[in-house]
């Protein structure tokens, strides 16, 4: 079956936002057997739009658009996909019914042209949005054999829907036998290139399962992707595989899936019964933020101080003015200050500290943009750890926030 897939939006085509639905899309059909030979943007244009779903219609069996399905006079995607299939555009009582139950449950007031996303090509079939206002549409061109799917713009909304919706429709449909599983192996710490060079072996003699490294937000994900006549027998395609992977690599991988660092060192941090401060001046808080972001997070996290100005480093984390004084407030006696002061302020196990030069301005001679010292006073002593980092100066927050949650992981 061939799949074009068409994002819909003037933003894409101004270069403002960057098109990830495309890949996702692409990466799913593909592992679910279906072959995406086009892929095509087009802005919010009747006419344009119009031309591109005609022009996908002739060529591919499934047509799969993103974006447009919002209540603006611009969200013309259901419009325009009737159009090309010659239907009516008609009202929907149930979707109408469901969109003012979403504000109102969250006490919205809901503007009249909320309810043109219940208006639907005839004979639609309704997609749920569990995430947001705009359902999503199947339409079944019956003569042709041809599909088209509507899906919203949000790739939050997007991939819930994929995943919720269509993929068992479209296995449904084309009567898809076994199943398809993936694992993702989450992985940090290792570059791109040096991760794929130890596990090179398996790559080049990959088939089923397969194996794809992706890199999202300074996290590696190795994607093991099996097929078998059910889940179980694909799932002991994926285990094979990765019992021979992860003694590679080990040391990097912190969990599987959706897991992130912050919840493997929540998990290990309750594991071993441990508390933890922290003092953050570089990164502004994000370390503490993230690890908060799980759950819980109140079982191990004490508290924590952003001390950006040296006054709140020593009155408030209980750095010496002396070391300040002597080695500046990025260093690696100061990071171990400020690990060990808050350790003896606010916690009872460990102490976290983090100073460094965001950038852009900031360097002096031998301190340049992205130093960052992170200090971990815990109950075997201080460990303190020196970064280069590159990028932006967010760049640099945020990867200091992985790897000191990474040093926390260790
Ligand atoms: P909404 O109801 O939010 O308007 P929509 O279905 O009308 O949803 P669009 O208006 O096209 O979708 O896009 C909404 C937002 O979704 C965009 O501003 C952008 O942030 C994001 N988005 C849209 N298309 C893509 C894409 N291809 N890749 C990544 N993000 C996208
Ligand atoms: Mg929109």
């Amino acid at each position: 079956m061939i799949v074009e897939l068409v994002s819909t939006g003037t933003e894409l085509l101004l270069g403002q936002i960057t098109n990830t639905n495309a890949p996702f899309l692409a990466a799913r059909l593909n592992e679910l057997g279906f072959s995406v030979l086009y892929q095509t943007t087009v802005g919010d244009n009747r006419e344009r739009m119009k031309r591109v779903l005609q022009t996908a219609l002739e060529r591919a069996d499934i047509v799969i658009t993103s974006g447009g399905l919002g209540p603006t006079q611009g969200d013309i995607t259901k419009e325009v996909t009737a159009a090309v299939l010659s239907r009516p555009m008609c009202f929907h009582a149930d979707c109408a019914e469901r969109i003012k139950r979403y504000f109102a449950d969250r006490r919205l007031c809901m503007a009249d042209n909320n309810l043109r996303q219940a208006m639907m090509p005839a004979g639609a079939k309704i997609v749920e949005n569990n995430c947001g206002t705009a359902p999503g549409v199947i339409v079944e061109d019956n003569t042709a054999g041809k599909i088209i799917i509507n899906l919203p713009g949000p790739p939050h909304e997007l991939a819930a829907m994929f995943e919720a919706s269509i993929i068992p429709y479209l296995k449904e449909h084309y009567g898809l036998q076994g199943a398809i599983v993936s694992r993702v192996l989450r992985t940090y710490g290792l570059g791109e290139s040096a991760l794929e060079e130890k596990i090179k072996d398996f790559i080049l003699s990959q088939s089923n399962p397969t194996l794809a490294l992706l890199v999202r937000n300074g996290v590696i994900n190795i994607r093991i992707t099996a097929s078998a006549v059910n889940e179980t027998a694909a799932l002991q395609l994926i285990t094979g595989l990765e019992d021979q992977i992860r003694p590679l690599i080990s040391e990097y991988i912190f969990g599987i899936d959706d897991d992130t660092l912050e919840q493997a060192v929540g998990r290990l941090l309750l594991a071993k019964d441990l508390k933890i401060a922290l003092a953050e001046s570089c990164t502004g808080g994000l370390v503490t933020s993230r690890l908060t972001d799980v759950p819980g997070s109140s079982r191990y996290v004490t508290g924590s101080v952003v001390c950006y100005s040296n006054e709140i480093k020593v009155a408030q984390v209980g750095v010496p003015a002396a070391v300040l004084a002597a080695e500046g407030a990025v260093s690696q006696k100061t990071a171990a200050s400020m690990a060990q002061g808050i350790k003896a302020r606010y916690s009872p196990d460990i102490g976290l500290g983090i100073t460094g030069i965001a950038g852009p301005g900031g360097a002096t001679a031998g301190k340049p943009v992205g130093l960052v010292y992170i200090a971990i006073d815990g109950p075997a002593g201080t460990a303190g750890y020196q970064h280069y980092f590159n990028g932006s100066r967010t760049d640099v927050k945020h990867r200091t926030a992985l790897a000191a949650l990474n040093h926390l992981r260790r």
